[in-house]
């Protein structure tokens, strides 16, 4: 581990003291950002490999979303729901045309929209389907990761994030990810939605097999279950589509969205569906105190304008490809695959990942360790090629001298 200089350790310091220990973060302590660059307390600079898990796709502090925070911060931030503003119509508007679709329901964090979506798809069951009242089931798929709430842990089949936090939610049945038998013979007449992410990010960069989504989508519509998409890491842009199901022509029922919604200065987070299926919601039957308030609205309005603008999608694709290539390239004993979409890339490796993540924060390049052996590298989708050179060399020679 590098030294870490008395002003960095004196805010680690504070953090253990006044802190709950839920995390493991890295020695770093970051003052500043810009791009993909981060600056740390002594002033020394790191590319950003983590992204903030996709939340800062656009780059950290990008001016035109910075722009349009503070403009709306000094002119009004909050009205609740219990009124109109003049900032979520024109949202909500440029939110459904830009990933086409008919109505969105917004709200703050990734695992609220999560929430969203399995109430959506259980009134479904009842109101359209017909299944016998509380025995809707929602298909999930094994290492899945939709966030931290009893509902999603109830999801997850990592003992991590569900040790003594029992009693879980009923309803929902986990399959393998990526088999399509298991999912066909999960399903049933209680069947009211399945729960993807078309790459699961947390669960280590795992790309499913050619034509699972789109095999999996059409066995919903046949049996008129949901086919509900978290692409809240996935999605607006980081795979190289605007969203991963796209890559199978697959249009999920159901979209939810967070993280670069957002644009790494809010969080901003909505479900995507037909006006139709979000006829099942109705007034005060669901909602949230800041869910697409104002300063929110304005946030995602630019956070959009900037991936469309500077076509970050296509970005994506083609720093993804240089990225996957130069990684290869690298024949690395250390490198046990390389595997991704876009700027979604996992590193599996033959070394404790732990150790490379350091190794490279001396080398100025922050990536995040997720399970033992392998490195999520997924940069803002700015990164110029200069940097994916950068970041290139450090990995080479952290990988040597983690042998
Ligand atoms: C990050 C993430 C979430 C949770 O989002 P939060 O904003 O942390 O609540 C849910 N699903 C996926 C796929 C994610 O990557």
């Amino acid at each position: 581990m590098q030294e870490l200089d008395r002003n960095a350790a004196s805010f680690i310091e504070l953090e253990e003291r006044y802190g709950a220990h839920n995390y493991q973060p890295l020695d770093l302590v970051v003052e500043r950002a810009e791009g993909v660059w981060l600056y740390d307390v002594a002033g020394k600079r790191y590319l950003d490999c983590v992204s903030a898990y996709s939340a800062v796709s656009q780059g950290h502090c990008h001016p035109r979303i910075r722009a349009a925070l503070v403009e709306q911060a000094g002119k009004l931030s909050l009205t609740s729901r219990a009124m109109r503003n003049d900032k979520l119509g024109p949202f909500l508007q440029r939110l459904t045309e830009f990933c086409k679709y008919e109505s969105a329901l917004p709200m703050n964090t990734g695992v609220e929209a999560v929430e969203t979506a399995v109430k959506l798809a259980r009134r479904y069951a009842y109101e359209r389907k017909r299944v016998a009242p509380n025995a809707a089931e929602i298909i999930v798929f094994e290492n899945n990761f939709h966030g931290r709430t009893t509902a999603a842990i109830s999801a997850s089949t990592t003992e991590l994030y569900r040790h003594d936090f029992g009693p879980f939610t009923p309803g929902f049945v986990p399959v393998p990810y990526g088999d399509f038998d298991a999912l066909a013979s999960a399903l049933n007449e209680r069947t009211c939605a399945i729960l993807i992410e078309p790459v699961q990010g947390e669960g280590g960069v795992i790309v499913p097999p050619p034509g699972f989504l789109k095999r999996a989508w059409g066995l919903c519509r046949e049996h008129r279950v949901l086919f509900m998409a978290d692409e809240i890491q996935t999605g607006l842009g980081r795979t190289g589509d605007l969203f991963a199901c796209d890559h199978e022509g697959v249009k999920p029922d159901v979209m939810i969205v967070g993280k670069a919604l957002g644009g790494g200065y809010y969080p901003v987070s909505a479900i995507l569906a037909s006006r139709e299926l979000m006829e099942l919601f109705g007034p005060g039957d669901h909602g949230s105190t800041f869910g697409g308030n104002p300063l929110a609205c304005a946030v995602g309005v630019a956070s959009i304008d900037v991936i469309e603008s500077e076509n970050l999608p296509a970005r994506a694709r083609y720093a993804g490809a240089r990225l996957m290539h130069g990684l290869r390239e690298l024949a690395s004993p250390a490198i046990g695959e390389v595997r991704g979409r876009g700027l979604l890339i996992g590193l599996e490796l033959t070394v404790p990942a732990r150790r490379v993540a350091e190794l490279l924060l001396e080398r100025g390049v922050v990536a995040k360790d997720t399970h033992a052996t392998v490195l999520r590298i997924a940069p803002p989708l700015v990164i110029a090629d200069a940097e994916i050179d950068l970041l290139l060399e450090a990995i080479a020679a952290a990988l040597k001298a983690s042998l």
